[in-house]
Order: structure tokens, then C-alpha cells, then sequence
């Protein structure tokens, strides 16, 4: 299948808690596991009245155990389609839009978001960029965020970093310093990879990192130099910002860097769109 998932999919898939609780069992443990305390294979069956299977031994395993879901008091499936919109949206999904869709409370709605977010952006990874003699990888630098609880500017300093045609990952960094914004270049990329960035001064002596480095000058109005050039990773910014600004009230410092795990997950699967929701669905910890 190479079209997402539509609603209707869903549901039939999903149709209560106890599809989605055989789903995550089967996805997380296997069709025929082995009893950790008998030894026993594929006696495994469902408890009544709890989200739990036991062996005809008595050992108990729990699914949810180590997932986002765990000790929530909200019905798994909820959780499940709650982690479908989210894969479903271009640009994001308010607490308020999931409260209106489970039919929770808006802090329960808040709280399931940002699991989810956190989730994402652990899926996703952070894998090093680039490499000697691979993709060219773009580093820019945004101000990302809006205004505090009181109305206070609240804006962070986000480096992203994007391989052409590949990989894009982000840091929240504390200041515009070169130290600071190049050790954090240094950091997520391979060295010997070719770098481009603008004429920054945060970027400035980036080769004594061990990088191929070449800059246009923006203030020049010199936007295209040859392969240098930083549209991709300008594009991912236009398009978090309007995905934050348009779907969120604010976004605060604090909670961030969720948001950027998010935009990541979704951006590094943009020609995957439909894997999104069974990556998610396949990708808990390994119990
Ligand atoms: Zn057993």
C-alpha cells in the first residue's frame, strides 16, 4: 500500500481498545513468544479485565510497558488514533483538535500530544550527518517560537542541519556564539562532509572542523553559488513556521524541542509519507 491510511482503514484495523492491545502485543512480543519464566511457547493469552496476557504458568506481560501509553488512563485506542492524525497532518495538530477528536480533556488532549511529539522525535533518531564525499549537507540558523504565557517574546535559536536530498535534524542552541554553533555543527556532522552555509559569522572558519566549506553571501543578495546554496533547509523553516504559527497558539522555549522532533519525523519521511503511522505503530522499545 503506498497511500496512507485513510479513516475508514483505521477504524476497520482499530475498531476498540482490545484490536489495538492484540496489535501492540503481537507487534511488540511476536505471534509465538516464549515464556520468560516456564519456557513455554505461544501460551500467551489475554487477561480479562486488565490491558495484560498471561502464560498458563501465571507470568504476566504487559504491552503498554515502556511505551507512551504507559500507566495512562486513556483508552489505548484513543491513543492509537490520536497517533494517526498526527501522521495524517502536513502541518501539526493543536491540543485543541485532539481534545475535539477523542472527546478528552483538554489537558489530557495536551498531554497525549506532546507524548506523541516525543515519541516522533524519538523514532526519528539522530543519526550524524553527511560524510566524506557524500551529500552536501545545509546549516542555517532560525529564530523559532513566539511569546510566552505573558505575552513575552520567547523566541529560540535553532541550528538545522539538512543532507541534500536526505537526513534534516535540529538543535535548540543557547546562543548565536561561533564556538557554540559550529561545536554544534561538529557534533551532528560526519567530517570531511561539504558544508554550506550563508556568510554568518556563526559559521565562519567552519573548515577548521574538518569540513569542505563554502558560503554565498545573503547580505549580498547572493543567494545560488554553484552547488552552494541553502534552499532546502530555508524551505524546511518556512515550512515549521507556518506549521507552528498556524496550528498553535504558542509554543513555548521549553517544549520546543518536541516540536522540532515532530517537524523532523515528518520531514525526514517526506517521500514516505505513507509510512508514517506503521513506522510509529512498529517502532516502540523493543521489550
Ligand atoms: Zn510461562
Amino acid at each position: 500500500m503506498s497511500k496512507p491510511m485513510n479513516i475508514q482503514q483505521f477504524f476497520k484495523l482499530f475498531p476498540d481498545d482490545d484490536a489495538c492491545l492484540d496489535h501492540l502485543f503481537l507487534t511488540r512480543y511476536g505471534s509465538e513468544p516464549a515464556c520468560e519464566r516456564c519456557g513455554e511457547i505461544g501460551a500467551f493469552h489475554r487477561l480479562a479485565n486488565h490491558p495484560a496476557y498471561t502464560c498458563n504458568c501465571g507470568h504476566h506481560i504487559h504491552p503498554m510497558a515502556g511505551t507512551p501509553f504507559e500507566r495512562s488512563r486513556t483508552p489505548l485506542q484513543k491513543w492509537y488514533y490520536a497517533m494517526f492524525l498526527f501522521t495524517a497532518t502536513r502541518n501539526g495538530v493543536s491540543a485543541k483538535e485532539i481534545q475535539r477528536q477523542l472527546g478528552v480533556t483538554y489537558k489530557c488532549a495536551w498531554r497525549i500530544a506532546h507524548k506523541i511529539r516525543e515519541y516522533m522525535g524519538a523514532v526519528d533518531g539522530n543519526d550524524r550527518l553527511g560524510g566524506k564525499g557524500g551529500p552536501i549537507v545545509e546549516a542555517d540558523k532560525a529564530f523559532i517560537g513566539g511569546k510566552d504565557k505573558r505575552g513575552e517574546d520567547d523566541k529560540a535559536i535553532v541550528l538545522g542541519m539538512v543532507e541534500r536530498g536526505g537526513d534534516l535534524m535540529t538543535k535548540v542552541v543557547p546562543n548565536r556564539r561561533r564556538i557554540v554553533v559550529s561545536g554544534s555543527v561538529a557534533d551532528a556532522v560526519k567530517r570531511g562532509t561539504h558544508i554550506a552555509t550563508d556568510e554568518g559569522t556563526a559559521f565562519f572558519k567552519l573548515s577548521e572542523y574538518g569540513f569542505i566549506h563554502t558560503t554565498v553571501n545573503h547580505a549580498k543578495k547572493e543567494y545560488v553559488r554553484g552547488e552552494t546554496h541553502t534552499n532546502t533547509i530555508e524551505g524546511f523553516w518556512s515550512w515549521l513556521k507556518r506549521g507552528i504559527n498556524g496550528t498553535h497558539v504558542w509554543v513555548s522555549h521549553k517544549h520546543l524541542p518536541k516540536y522540532l522532533g515532530e517537524f523532523e519525523f515528518r520531514f525526514n519521511l517526506r517521500k514516505q509519507g505513507h509510512l508514517m503511522f506503521p513506522i510509529l505503530l512498529a517502532s516502540f522499545p523493543r521489550p
